[in-house]
């Protein structure tokens, strides 16, 4: 191990509780990570110390919260590789700056008889925006489909893939089954018939290296809560010549240049796409959030977490009716399964009941599940701060669990 774990646990709060008098164990990272301390203190400080609203101020405190808060914009041009600033929009989440594309970029290049591709490994932010775009332009959404374990099948996108394809949005990686797509080879070849590309990065930016100018992606959308960072903050990057020949997504203060009732002329960006007072002081914590994951280094971080998956499937693999589900080969650090005979949900409160924290359902991912012909999973996904002992508890709790149905 690259890191002292103990020390990483520290710096998480809550962490360190008890549930039905049980230490907590807390695999639900791929629905939302803990925050460490100075993501928390970096609230804190802004709130005690900076508040004020920003660019436009003509004071001290305003100056301070503007400076801080384009200090973070730089921090995820950093963390992804981007050209400039400019190109990082702040958004809600994922699901905001999906659907930013789709209402802006979609609406102006997505015309009747156009083509959408998506994967059948698509959270539904990554499948409802485009029906719903698709539904009002006239234009067709195509499916890439995947194998049994969870992977898309590559020769299928190339059939699908023709001049009629505008926008391939795939996603990096899948929060239902942690299988990485091959993205690279996605941009080469939508790239090669004119299709832009769009990746869900909600799941790969905490467990991935990216960098948006090798990847050549055209937008990446990721949300700052499953990085450590706070929630209803997100992520839009986009290349610059698209998002300046996109319209706003919505109008107000901020994202314009002048206003008289005749007419209106817009910002530059990425201002253009940030109408009204923004979520100043969760941005700002957000650098925070990625200084923290810079000092421990994504490769570290990926190793950990690796280690942590290969120890469960080490430990769960050969328990009795226990069953894998998503067995792709590139995968992130999530491993869903099911227990013979046995609901994903009953699972969860058995699991919870023994202070083990796991997602159960369907994931936001409904056609997925139906594609696997089931009802849903139990989803445990690691983080940076979980340990091989926490896999154990894991491990035993199933365990135990299977027994009652698997004798
Ligand atoms: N895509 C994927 C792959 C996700 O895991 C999630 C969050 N579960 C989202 C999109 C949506 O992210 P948010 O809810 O933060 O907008």
């Amino acid at each position: 191990m690259k890191f002292d774990i103990e020390k990483i646990r520290s710096q998480f709060p809550v962490l360190h509780q008890e549930v039905y008098g049980k230490p907590l164990v807390y695999l639900d990272n791929a629905a939302t990570t803990q925050k460490p301390q100075v993501v928390l203190d970096a609230i804190s400080n802004y709130y005690t110390k900076d508040n004020s609203n920003i660019h436009r101020g003509a004071h001290a405190l305003a100056d301070r919260a503007t400076g801080y808060f384009e200090e973070t914009r730089e921090a995820v041009r950093e963390f992804i590789g981007a050209k400039e600033a400019a190109e990082i929009i702040f958004t809600k989440g994922t699901t905001e700056s999906i659907n930013l594309v789709a209402a802006t970029f979609g609406r102006k290049f997505i015309k009747e008889g156009d083509e959408v591709i998506i994967s059948t490994l698509e959270h539904h932010s990554n499948i409802v925006p485009w029906q719903m775009l698709c539904e009002e332009m006239g234009a067709e959404l195509k499916i890439i489909p995947i194998t049994d374990s969870g992977e898309i099948v590559f020769e299928e996108f190339e059939k699908l893939i023709s001049p009629k394809t505008k926008l391939v949005s795939v996603v990096h990686a899948s929060n239902a089954l942690g299988t990485i797509n091959p993205v690279k080879q996605i941009i080469d070849l939508a790239h090669a018939h004119g299709a832009k590309v769009m990746l869900d990065g909600a799941q790969s930016t905490s467990h991935l290296q990216i960098d948006v100018q090798e990847l050549d992606c055209d937008f990446l959308a990721f949300s700052a809560h499953k990085l450590y960072g706070p929630t209803g903050l997100g992520v839009l990057y986009g290349k610059r010549e698209i998002l300046e020949a996109m319209p706003p997504f919505q109008g107000g203060g901020e994202m314009i240049k002048e206003v008289t009732f005749e007419k209106t002329t817009y910002n530059e960006i990425p201002f253009k796409f940030e109408a009204g007072t923004p979520n100043i002081g969760d941005v700002i914590a957000f650098k925070a959030a990625l200084n923290f994951i810079n000092d421990l280094g994504k490769s570290a971080i990926k190793e950990h977490e690796d280690n942590l998956l290969a120890y469960a499937n080490e430990l769960m693999l050969p328990i009795k009716g226990f069953q894998p589900v998503g067995t792709a080969k590139e995968k992130v650090s999530v491993l869903s399964f099911g227990i013979n005979g046995m609901h994903p949900f009953d699972v969860g409160v058995m699991l919870d009941a023994k202070g083990v924290a796991v997602r159960t359902g369907h994931h936001c991912t409904q056609p997925l599940m139906k594609r696997l012909g089931l009802e849903g999973t139990v989803r445990a996904s690691f983080a940076v701060y979980n340990t091989k002992s926490e896999v154990e508890t894991l491990a035993e709790g199933v365990e135990k669990i299977a027994r009652i149905k698997n004798k």
